[in-house]
């Protein structure tokens, strides 16, 4: 007995079942979300970020950088999303720590012209919400697979499987995010939103976005732009505008009763939340079914 389990350990070691998961932390949910798909069991996450929290108003803590200079791959966005990248980046230098960050795989999108001439947030000349386009997440799952072969070579096999498995649902959920907004014409496709995160999706959806708040949740409106944003809703005829998961909705309720549009549900723009939404596809699924039901 004792020599058959001394040969199945010996197995174990040559096939490398026994092999320590490759050790990642995540700065964005939705990171976490494709890392967990095309790593599987030879990835562990570990979620910096959690669901439902604001990304915008975090900041590491020494407990986050002790978690992350553990790790082998950190994950990132890029594209401005962490104002404190940078100065993660040095303090971890000496762990040897691997960044993988968005912005180098994915279609960047620049943000409205408006926001260059607002220096008050974080941002750069970029939008950092790049997930809200499908085509992005479709690279990104790519870009980690090739972070996840390099450390785990062995493991190649696995993650090629894995990110093809994952690319053949995200075409699923392209196919189907088509068909759901077909049945909305042109001049319905406006989204008044909270903050401005939802420009990849105009962009590959023909919307336009009029934010109440600029590309940060951070950036406060003036009554000058709320006041705009009215006449500009009154004047397209905007049936319904969008709450955020983790916003303060007290502005857009002043909105629409000075509009009499609707407030047409909740949309997740800065990550995932929990529960239906808790996975990309969930999250997205979740969006357009909220943006059809209450544009229709
Ligand atoms: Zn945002």
């Amino acid at each position: 007995m004792l020599q058959i389990f001394s040969i199945l350990i010996f197995i174990g070691f040559v096939t490398g079942a026994f092999a320590e998961p490759v050790k990642v932390a995540s700065l964005s949910t939705v990171l976490t979300d494709i890392a967990r798909n095309v790593g599987g069991d030879r990835v562990e996450v570990r979620e910096i970020i959690k669901p439902g929290s604001d990304p915008h108003l975090y900041e590491p803590t020494p407990g986050d950088i002790k978690k992350i200079s553990n790790v082998q791959i950190v994950l990132a966005s890029g594209l401005g999303f962490e104002p404190y990248l940078d100065k993660l980046r040095s303090s971890v230098q000496k762990s040897g720590v691997t960044f993988v960050v968005a912005e180098s795989a994915v279609k960047p999108l620049a943000c409205a012209e408006e926001d260059h001439h607002d220096h008050s947030h974080s941002h750069g000349a970029s939008d950092p919400h790049w997930w809200h386009s499908i085509a992005n997440v479709e690279s990104v799952t790519l870009q980690l697979r090739d972070a996840f072969i390099a450390v785990d070579p062995d493991g190649r096999a696995h993650f090629e499987a894995n990110a093809k498995a994952f690319e053949a649902k995200l075409k699923v959920l392209a196919k189907w995010t088509r068909l759901q907004l077909a049945v909305l014409p042109k001049r319905k496709r406006i989204l008044v939103t909270s903050h401005d995160a939802l420009g990849y999706f105009a962009r590959d959806y023909g919307f336009q976005v009029l934010p109440v708040q600029g590309i940060s949740t951070s950036d406060q409106p003036s009554s000058q732009k709320v006041r705009n944003l009215i006449q500009e809703i009154k004047a397209f005829g905007v049936k319904a505008i969008f709450a955020e998961n983790i916003e303060n909705p007290k502005v857009l309720q002043q909105i629409t009763i000075e509009t009499g549009a609707n407030l047409g549900g909740t949309l997740y723009a800065d990550g995932l939340g929990v529960g239906e939404a808790g996975t990309y596809i969930g999250m997205m699924k979740s969006n357009v079914t909220t943006i059809v039901g209450a544009l229709q």
